[in-house]
């Protein structure tokens, strides 16, 4: 397995719509793979292969305390939606920044699995939250898109002063203090 480097708003790779998934063979078995490996690091609770530059409708999950429960979303469709839930949301495509999101509180999805197979279910709570999040990237879109320009202006302005004072090195996982409740997705 390998770690991938996360693109980082604004890049504007992050803007390619995702193509779907045509081929359930070892390749995306080992896309997948590398995908957790880079989530479980960064450390995050939801992973887009937008935001590794792979540009398929893939999409990888585990929001459990343990770190044992993967989940993988492939072609992920959303059939139902309902009710409301506005929570505080993170990307690891925007480090260091939360803010609140406007999501439906219930969905259902149809998806496929890593075979191929589709399964159609019900999905509520962080999950149903963390879906909606990730499918948005497979759009080319951040959940800092659903903020006001003067935010994300700021928010430009706070990452590009990190990324200098990292002096362009790769940013280290972890640690990113007053917020390890609320991992990236
Ligand atoms: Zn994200």
């Amino acid at each position: 397995m390998a770690r991938l480097t996360i693109l980082e708003y604004p890049d504007p790779r992050l803007r390619t719509k995702a193509a779907p998934v045509t081929r359930f063979d070892a390749d995306l078995k080992r896309q997948i793979a590398d995908m957790f490996e880079t989530m479980y690091t960064a450390p995050g609770i939801g992973l887009a292969a937008t935001q590794v530059d792979w540009h398929y409708r893939l999409v990888v999950i585990d929001i459990s305390e343990g770190k044992n429960d993967p989940q993988v979303f492939i072609n992920p469709e959303i059939l139902e939606k309902s009710g409301a839930a506005t929570g505080e949301e993170g990307c690891l495509s925007v480090p260091g920044i939360y803010d609140d999101v406007p999501r439906a509180e219930r969905i259902r999805l149809r998806s496929q699995d890593a075979e191929g197979k589709v399964l159609t279910r019900e999905l509520d709570g962080m999950l149903a939250v963390c879906v909606q999040h990730e499918m948005d990237h497979l759009e080319g879109r951040l959940f800092v898109d659903y903020l006001s320009e003067l935010k994300r202006q700021r928010i430009r302005k706070k990452l590009d002063k990190e990324r200098r004072e990292r002096g362009g090195t790769a940013r280290k996982a972890g640690a990113r203090q007053g917020h390890s409740s609320s991992p990236g997705t």
